[in-house]
């Protein structure tokens, strides 16, 4: 099936009360792994790639990428954008058909976070894609960029934040870290009060270290969309590691490579299936 508009994937997880993973892609196998595992599970999500990512690999390429792999499934996917860094990215990342936006511009002072989320959503919005924006800094290491500051989100700027720049889907900082080196600590109370004042649904970075019970208990929250990277990527890479530990002389890359999808894809699975209760 083709790609599906972001909006339409947020009808489907209101309709269906579902928390929509999202799962960090960054080559071929994660792609394949990722798409496949959606459709074992028979419940739609995200896959993305983050703006520090696309260094790597472009858009363009991306785009193609999944869109091939999609060809063979029936479970509905929208492509995002994670933590988007630059208005240059979002308008390469909708040129090469991206159906869902993330802007990043939570590490400026308030005011001009809202500005350049305004800006993003008045560009995204033209083409009828959902941007999510977020609000306070989450701690952590993502991709090739560590934040150390950890200022979780103000309920009092939330209705504002929302409504100046209206976002679509609203990623909060409540506790939650970047990648496997910190542990996260929810604030369920904090979190609710968000939700209570947030007029669009909640997103939560950083679901690796996040328990499933804790994920499932968000979801009373508003929560619609939870993020994963590294459980993947350490699927993957675990899979070339574990070879190259029993045998340094293994070259076999095409069924290590077959092998790491198959493990990616199992993560996927189940991750889907977790979140969901399924
Ligand atoms: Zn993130």
């Amino acid at each position: 099936m083709q790609l599906v508009n972001g909006f339409t994937l947020m009808d489907y997880a209101e309709k269906n009360h579902l928390v929509l993973p999202a799962f960090n892609t960054t080559n071929y196998e994660l792609t394949a792994g990722i798409i496949k595992g959606f459709e074992e599970a028979g419940l739609g999500g995200y896959i993305a790639i983050s703006s520090s990512n696309l260094k790597l690999s472009s858009p363009k390429i991306i785009a193609d990428m999944v869109k091939s792999v999609m060809k063979d499934i029936s479970t509905p996917v929208a492509l995002h954008l994670d933590h988007g860094k630059s208005f240059e990215d979002v308008k390469a990342c909708i040129e090469a058909g991206f159906t869902s936006i993330m802007v990043d511009a939570s590490h400026l002072p308030f005011e001009e976070n809202i500005k350049e989320v305004k800006r993003t959503v008045e560009y995204c919005h033209f083409y009828g894609i959902p941007v999510e924006a977020e609000l306070g800094a989450i701690q952590g290491k993502e991709d090739d960029h560590i934040s150390n500051e950890d200022a979780k989100t103000d309920p009092n700027d939330v209705l504002e934040f929302v409504q100046r720049t209206g976002c679509d889907m609203l990623a909060v900082s409540i506790g939650n870290v970047h990648g496997m080196d910190l542990a996260p600590n929810l604030d369920f109370p904090l979190l609710q009060k968000i939700a209570e004042l947030s007029p669009v649904p909640i997103v939560l970075h950083g679901g690796s270290g996040i328990p499933f019970d804790q994920v499932r208990k968000a979801k009373a929250s508003n929560l619609i969309k939870v993020n994963y990277g590294s459980d993947l990527r350490q699927a993957f890479i675990r899979t070339f590691g574990e070879a190259y530990e029993s045998d340094h002389n293994e070259f076999d890359i095409m069924s290590l490579s077959k092998k790491a999808i198959n493990n990616v894809e199992a993560r996927v699975e189940a991750i889907i299936k977790e979140v969901n209760n399924h």
